[in-house]
């Protein structure tokens, strides 16, 4: 694959203002600044300029456009991803899905719901939770992100567990091919056999194979009760070890997440945290799911059993709704606490739940040889933890040959424990050499055939999770 691109020059440009107007096209300025970003640490790449079509028909006619020229164009939805995926690395038009933002129908008959991509994930959950439905994938950054995006990046969060991944809740797609040509897939069917599934590839393939335009996704009822609970434990180790038993007792679970001391004193640091949380080593975080109240109560007594096993100290439980939303807004708040607090660098680790324990160890034994500050949290129930190496008092330049080793060195750990060296964040920019480094040869060169046949001049997000593309 040898991509040739070509600059966006003022033909292409015009043609792109007849398209959009006035206002369909930033070429200049501040506005251009904020998509140079997302919110991976330390990236920039200014692009030449940015589309925001209104239309699924506007995206195609962009795209045959580009595609003529010969320009590179990168998706983007709200730009809160982790790996520099929605970065013009090699600079062109960035398609900013935005303006996309409309629910279209919420089908409580069928239990679907057909959103734009440009719809922010909380929105679409305040949408169909109106109505009494329910859709389960919650992202931390869901007042930011968009649907466009969790579908690219086959997003998670504290819910999967129970509910899994964007992936499982996705029945069909509208997107656009890297041309300009219109692809439909899957439907409202709940099942279709006819061929390979092209909307499950086009799910977390992170905007290099189309431009995700709306989605069928599926519904569930608004569960019938819900608890929320919070477990604190002395040692990080124990809170890590007791979740693979917590998992598996009784099947209410619907969110186990770990968040370390470290991590609940930066929450402390911009929003109001209970004093009694910030005395503990590590908390983890639990969601009840089910028809009755009493049934979770059984649930949560079975749950505290297990964590005394495990030496946690007393078990509280939220006291209504309100106090539900406090708790998990302090869950949701970590990983942008400690965004603010130190330039950090992050790993999206994901290990068989059997072997959290182990990951703490490896993080914290790793961080220790390179002179690191370290803080693990997140969607434990997964095995997926973010740990963040810190920065914290150590010069530039010591820092950064510290994060890249004791980075790779991580990554190593974490496939020596029968991980992946991402949960949810995907590879995109940040990720791409330890990919190549990682993924078996036969593996890398069949997905490197898929991005071929979809996109064979290789102009839609080049530079992302393959590396020796267009450099
Ligand atoms: C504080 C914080 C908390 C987070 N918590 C979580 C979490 O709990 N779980 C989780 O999974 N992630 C989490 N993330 C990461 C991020 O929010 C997710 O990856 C999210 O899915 C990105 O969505 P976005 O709309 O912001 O996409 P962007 O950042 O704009 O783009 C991400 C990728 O998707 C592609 N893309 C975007 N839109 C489209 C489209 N319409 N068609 C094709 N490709 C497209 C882009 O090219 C890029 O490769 C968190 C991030 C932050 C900052």
């Amino acid at each position: 694959m040898t991509p040739r691109f070509v600059r966006l020059d003022d033909g292409v440009l015009g043609r792109l203002r007849e398209e959009l107007g006035e206002g369909g096209l930033i070429t200049a300025g501040d506005p251009l600044d904020r998509y140079s970003r997302d919110e991976t640490e330390g990236l920039s790449f200014p692009p030449a300029a940015v589309a925001l079509p209104s239309t699924a028909e506007q995206v195609a006619r962009v795209l045959r456009l580009t595609h003529e020229a010969g320009v590179p164009v990168t998706p983007r939805g709200g730009g809160t991803g982790l790996s520099g995926g929605a970065l013009a690395v090699h600079g062109g038009l960035v398609l900013s899905l935005e303006r996309l933002d409309r629910i279209r129908a919420i089908d409580s008959h069928d239990m679907v719901v057909e959103a734009e991509a440009g719809v922010a994930t909380g929105e679409l959950h305040e949408a169909v939770e109106a109505q009494g439905l329910f859709y389960p994938p919650d992202p931390s950054s869901l007042a930011s992100c968009h649907l466009g995006g969790n579908l690219a990046e086959d997003a998670a969060g504290p819910r999967s567990l129970r509910y899994g991944t964007t992936r499982q809740w996705v029945l069909g797609l509208e997107a656009v091919l890297p041309d300009g040509r219109p692809l439909r897939t899957g439907g409202r069917n709940r099942k279709d056999a006819a061929g390979y599934n092209l909307t499950q590839l086009l799910v977390g393939s992170e905007g290099t194979l189309a431009v995700i335009t709306a989605a069928v996704l599926r519904l569930l009822p608004l569960p019938g009760a819900t608890m929320s609970l919070l477990m604190p434990f002395g040692e990080l180790e124990s809170a890590a070890g007791a979740v693979e038993e917590l998992c598996r007792t009784g099947d209410s679970l619907a969110a186990c997440e770990l968040v370390e001391r470290r991590g609940i004193h930066a929450v402390a640091g911009i929003a109001p945290v209970p004093s009694a949380l910030l005395e503990q080593e590590a908390v983890l975080f639990l969601e009840l799911h089910g028809s009755h109240d009493e049934e979770l109560l059984e649930a949560a007594a079975r749950l505290a059993e297990v964590a005394e096993r495990w030496g946690g100290a007393e078990v509280q439980a939220a006291q209504d709704a309100a106090e539900q939303r406090r708790l998990w807004a302090i869950r949701r708040q970590v990983g942008e606490a400690l965004m603010a607090g130190s330039a950090y660098r992050e790993a999206d680790a994901v290990v068989p739940r059997s072997q959290l324990a182990n990951l703490v160890r490896a993080a914290r034994r790793v961080a220790a040889a390179h002179g690191l500050e370290v803080v693990c949290f997140g969607h434990a129930g997964d095995g997926n933890l973010h740990i963040d190496l810190l920065q914290g008092a150590l010069p530039e330049e010591r820092w950064r040959v510290a994060r890249e080793a004791a980075q790779e060195e991580l990554l190593d750990e974490v496939l020596s424990l029968g991980g992946s060296i991402t949960g949810e964040h995907g590879v995109g920019w940040t990720l791409r050499g330890a990919f190549a480094r990682t993924c078996p040869p036969e593996k890398l060169s069949l997905m490197r055939g898929v991005k071929e046949l979809f996109d064979p001049r290789g102009l839609l997000n080049p530079g992302k999770i393959f590396t020796q593309e267009g450099a």
